[in-house]
């Protein structure tokens, strides 16, 4: 019986016809696609989903949040049913792939399952959780997060866009406001997704092992010292806020390389005041955003960022107020959910590797209230978030077989 599931395959053209047709939606002249969440190309890409997934006999619903939820019955279906999916919604400039084919992977299990009149012991359902990107409503994965706990519902349908639309009234609009979120129990929930990252098509493995995703902790650093004038004022009893900052800067790129393997130390922001080219800095403004899979690690380079930051205060005569304003653990995976993945991909013969999440994703919050894992694949130079994002259709296919074979393992069935 478990052999017959083991010799199942996704029809792989299937997979790369529905991605290519999805990608339309919102498509943008250099080949990517603008699909901001709750607008009507949203609209547009969840009906298209709804309509294949009720083609392929699948029961579609939706929760308060506008989560779809697209179910196929196991044989017994009172069990918690094994999940998969993602997010249609994408960047202004996104690619075809972020978030849409961890979706059309799901639906491409569900379609090779009818193929072979695989009956699963447990249901299976494919879920599109709302606006993953953060883009047009922030904060970033605020479906999965309110389906997970995260966030309060209330809070998180009175979030507004730019033009001070709540997310509440742009369901509504778009006729995805449903009732309730969350509180129910998953068996396990599985996503496949593009690496968004160099490090599997560096290797040459087409699949992706995730064991956990990173955690995070992000700083913003003032430094105040004493505008003056450019000329007059001797190097002896100089205030450079600015020269402070640079110190920091080199630091926090030292602590990177430092903690290695597996951190990331950067620096993305600065503001230096008064921005004069014949004055002297006298207030700077950074940001520091530092990541580590490991939480003890990344308190060791907390010390080192507070440690580096002090010193180059002192060493200038600036004033220095830091503040960590966000942070999110390290998030390991169940280790039995990676193992499904490990041994999906050994069963097929695909090369794999395992690999910790740089990004967010909705698996994440979802690890929270469920056992889960997710599959990466390789896209073309690491570039995601762009609209020249690529992936091949072998590396898109490895990583769906790997997806139907694990939600299998969970699954059961014959
Ligand atoms: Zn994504």
């Amino acid at each position: 019986m478990a052999d017959r599931g083991k010799n199942l395959r996704i029809d792989a053209a299937r997979l790369w016809q529905s991605l290519m047709e999805m990608a339309q939606i919102g498509a943008t002249a250099k080949g990517g696609v603008n699909r901001l969440a709750l607008t009507d190309l949203d609209r547009k890409a969840r009906q298209l989903f709804t309509r294949w997934c009720e083609d392929a006999g699948c029961t579609v619903s939706h929760d308060a949040m506008g989560n779809i939820f697209a179910r196929r019955p196991g044989r017994d279906d009172t069990l918690p049913p094994v999940v998969t999916g993602s997010h249609l919604d994408s960047q202004p400039t996104g690619g075809k792939y972020d978030g849409a084919y961890g979706v059309l992977a799901g639906l491409e299990v569900v379609r090779a399952l009818n193929d072979a009149d695989f009956q699963t012991e447990a249901p299976i359902e494919i879920v599109v959780w709302t606006n993953e990107e953060g883009s047009r409503f922030a904060p970033a994965m605020v479906g999965s997060g309110t389906f997970a706990g995260v966030f309060a519902l209330a809070d998180s349908l009175a979030i507004t866009d730019a033009d001070g639309l709540t997310m509440g009234q742009e369901l509504a609009r778009i006729g995805y406001d449903g009732k309730g979120c969350g509180g129910r129990e998953i068996g396990a929930y599985f996503e496949a997704h593009i690496e968004q990252g160099p490090i599997l098509e560096a290797a040459g493995k087409p699949v992706g092992v995730v064991t956990g995703a990173q955690g995070q902790r992000w700083y913003e650093i003032n430094l105040t010292g004493q505008e003056s004038h450019a000329g007059p004022t001797p190097m002896a009893v100089r205030r450079d806020a600015l020269v402070g900052a640079a110190a920091i800067v080199l630091a926090v790129n030292r602590i990177g390389h430092e903690f290695q393997p597996g951190a990331c130390a950067t620096t993305g922001m600065i503001v230096s005041r008064p921005n004069s080219r014949n004055v002297i800095p006298g207030a700077v403004f950074l940001t520091v955003d530092l990541r580590h899979p490991d939480d003890a690690r990344l308190a060791a380079m907390d010390k080192a960022l507070r440690d580096a930051a002090k010193a180059a205060a002192d060493a200038n005569g600036l004033e220095l107020a830091m503040e960590q304003i966000w942070s999110f653990d390290a998030t390991p995976f169940d280790t039995q959910c990676v193992a499904a993945v490990r041994g999906a991909a050994q069963d097929a013969g695909l090369a794999h590797m395992d690999i910790v999440s740089g990004a967010g994703h909705d698996a994440i919050y979802m690890a929270g209230v469920a056992p889960a894992a997710m599959i990466f694949v390789p896209c073309k130079d690491g570039i995601s978030h762009n609209e020249i994002e690529s992936a091949t259709p072998e590396d898109i296919a490895a990583g769906g077989q790997v997806l139907l074979q694990a939600m299998l393992e969970r699954a059961g069935g014959s």
